[in-house]
């Protein structure tokens, strides 16, 4: 038994942490006092000391049916033992073009191909890469401009953290792209605080993008990317209206809209994709997450007729687009993506968020009238509860609520700074909605 063994090896002695240099985690609080999970099944984590934790944020919002799907499971097993792996650069094996036609049947409107990535930052990387070709195809190559939106989180590579707006992931490693900016970002406690659903205030500033319009003149900008809902800034919604602002103004300037759906994408607002939700139809969407029900890494980003259909020109023997990942469609990877396609369509889960959202919505604004909470926010089901900054400690009081909420209550949430972030799996019961707002009720008036 692997999992048994390699268990027993990592908890033997503190040292035994040291190697694993984890990401985006302060590395020496954790390894004192190790948070380490062993296995997990449906909605629930077992720990290494034999616990059962309440999964509030499925996974790293990418669990969207909970875990270890016996289906997902089984399609891996067969999938491994039968091909491992195959080359899918000037060769091919059937499952990638299998899944490719299926994502597109349910993504929005014309974006009917898919590029196969292996994570979010990876499809965030090739939309942009993707975006500059396109106008550089179609005789625009003075198009290099990319926009991205304060608070924005677009992964971490070199493209995405160009175009992200949060200051920690940019101020360490400088921007290799140096034409990008950056519209405000939408959240507005002043005016907005405690909206249910999306907030009614802001559509207007969409019209910052006229703004850098009239800076930079349109026919330098390829294209703007925005996380149709923030997640990584702690949860941060489109006011009404906005993203239909964004859209039109976009279009009267030649520029595409890329929606970064990493985290909305696949069911968790209740339909596919966000942009299907709010009635909004990009060029471009970005995803990873629970395009495989996180169980193998993969992403896709999925890119519209006109944008596919301006590079099939030139002589049949010439490579497209140079860009592509050893893994772009993994036969393990594809495996796993289609067999959670299935389980989320026998099971209904693209409509759960809608189903559950009003019960998570009366159960998240339960919370409001606790001490130190500021803002709630939830749209299908994210949810997002701020708490006021302990003065001069900016973060350690959602930090406290998520230490207890793991190991005394059992319950696995989420924080960035002092936004607790909730995105649970989609299979979740209200049961489980009374357990995770009962369990956070008590911690919050219990933290100081
Ligand atoms: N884009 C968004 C909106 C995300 O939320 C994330 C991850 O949380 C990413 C991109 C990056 O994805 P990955 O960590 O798979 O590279």
């Amino acid at each position: 038994d692997y999992t048994a063994h390699y268990s027993r090896e990592a908890t033997r002695a503190p040292e035994a942490l040291d190697a694993f240099w984890m990401p985006f985690s302060a590395n020496r609080q954790f390894k004192s006092a190790p948070r380490l999970m062993a296995s997990a099944s449906g909605m629930f984590y077992r720990t290494v000391d034999g616990r059962e934790v309440l999964d509030g944020t499925g996974g790293l919002w990418c669990c969207n049916a909970g875990h270890a799907r016996p289906r997902i499971v089984q399609a891996v097993q067969q999938q491994i033992a039968t091909l491992d792996f195959a080359p899918t650069f000037q060769m091919g094996h059937p499952l990638p073009f299998t899944l490719a036609e299926r994502l597109s049947a349910i993504a929005p409107g014309h974006l009917n191909h898919v590029f196969f990535t292996n994570s979010g930052s990876e499809s965030v990387d090739t939309a942009l890469k993707i975006a500059l070709a396109y106008h550089r195809a179609r005789g625009e190559g003075q198009r290099t401009r990319l926009i991205g939106r304060e608070k924005g989180y677009h992964g971490v590579g070199f493209g995405g953290i160009s175009v992200g707006g949060l200051p920690n992931n940019r101020k360490f490693f400088g921007s290799l792209l140096p034409g990008v900016d950056h519209l405000r970002h939408t959240l507005d406690l002043q005016r907005n605080a405690f909206s249910r659903g999306l907030p009614e205030h802001g559509a207007e500033l969409a019209d910052d993008l006229e703004r850098l319009v009239l800076l930079h003149d349109a026919s330098t900008i390829a294209a703007v990317i925005v996380e149709p809902v923030a997640g990584s800034a702690g949860v941060v919604l489109p006011p009404k209206g906005y993203l239909k602002r964004l859209r039109e103004i976009c279009d009267k300037h030649g520029i595409l809209l890329i929606f970064d759906e990493v985290i909305t994408g696949f069911g968790r607002v209740g339909k596919a994709f966000a942009a299907q939700r709010f009635d909004v139809m990009p060029d471009m969407i970005t995803t990873a997450k629970g395009l495989t029900n996180g169980c193998v890494p993969m992403g896709a980003v999925f890119v519209s007729d006109a944008i596919h259909d301006a590079f099939m020109h030139g002589p049949g023997n010439m490579i497209e687009l140079f860009h592509g990942y050893t893994y772009s469609g993994h036969p393990l990877a594809c495996a796993a993506a289609l067999a959670t396609l299935d389980t989320y369509a026998e099971e209904g889960l693209f409509e759960q968020a809608i189903t559950l959202e009003e019960r998570w919505a009366d159960a998240i604004h339960g919370l409001r009238d606790l001490p130190n909470v500021i803002d709630i926010r939830n749209i299908g089901l994210i949810g997002a509860i701020e708490l006021a900054p302990r003065p001069g400690a900016p973060g350690t009081r959602a930090y406290d609520v998520f230490t207890r909420c793991f190991h005394e209550e059992n319950l696995l949430i989420r924080v960035t700074g002092d936004v607790i972030a909730l995105s649970p799996p989609l299979i979740l019961t209200e049961a489980h909605i009374d357990r995770i707002f009962r369990t956070l009720a008590h911690v919050i008036a219990e933290t100081a």
